[in-house]
């Protein structure tokens, strides 16, 4: 089975496509959701139909959270806060209940999806680091877990043997070598590793192997989209440079 695994796409409607376009290219045959398929950019609605359109296995994020008040919103950045407000006034009703059901953290097949860490995930903390991984690892019921949060694709690695931790920023992950794997796929919508293109990843059960995609699309059209319906200039000029 071939599973795109794709999420923080955060109302980029023309990334989404590109990569749901580029997917599909590679025949993905399922679609699942790492969460915030909403927040910062202008088309919340047109991402959130084509998502729906896909998959039923979406996690929620802390932007999800935090259009329907389940999450505070007093540690956003004021730019997040605002494109928070901004979203909440561009969903349908039935939208935000859509949103308001979502599940923090999802078994799918033989693999986990959560949006943050796997220990917490209703704090929406970060794993950035070895300590931080190990804690997602200790709760972590499957071999495989997919996340993200962070924005930045990066792959976890826990050897029970030798209880070691380490990452790679590789794009071809080998897996069932080592104990347990979490990969964090990078965000569509908003990528922050100094890479304007979107993220993605491709996941082969059969070949157990993950594969890290970034595609091209029109990010000055995105941009320009986000200053023309009022967001802060902020989010649409730091997709230019992935940041
Ligand atoms: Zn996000």
């Amino acid at each position: 089975m071939r599973y795109c695994v794709f999420g923080d796409i955060h109302g980029n409607l023309e990334a989404l496509e590109g990569v749901l376009e580029h997917a599909a290219g590679e025949g993905a045959e399922r679609y699942v959701c790492v969460g915030d398929i909403i927040g910062y950019g202008a088309d919340p609605h047109e991402c959130m139909e084509r998502v729906r359109a896909l998959t039923h296995e979406i996690v929620a994020g802390n932007h999800e959270y935090a259009v329907v008040g389940r999450a505070d919103i007093e540690y956003f950045n004021p730019y997040a806060r605002e494109a928070v407000r901004w979203t909440a006034d561009h969903l349908s009703d039935e939208e935000k209940q859509f949103v308001h059901q979502l599940p923090l953290v999802r078994r799918v097949d033989a693999f986990t999806v959560v949006h943050a860490t796997v220990h917490n995930p209703g704090l929406f903390g970060y794993i950035e680091s070895a300590l931080a991984a190990r804690n997602s690892f200790q709760a972590l019921e499957t071999d495989l877990c997919f996340v993200g949060h962070s924005h930045v694709p990066v792959t976890f690695f826990y050897n029970e043997d030798g209880d070691e931790i380490w990452y790679s920023q590789d794009t071809e992950v080998p897996l069932g070598d080592f104990s347990r794997t979490i990969i964090n796929v990078g965000s569509v919508g908003q990528p922050r590793d100094d890479n304007p293109n979107a993220a993605y990843v491709l996941y082969d059960s059969d070949l157990q192997k993950a594969t890290f995609h970034r595609i091209h699309y029109d990010v000055e059209f995105t941009r320009k989209k986000i200053l023309d319906a009022g967001l802060p200039g902020i989010l649409a000029d730091r997709l230019l440079v992935g940041r």
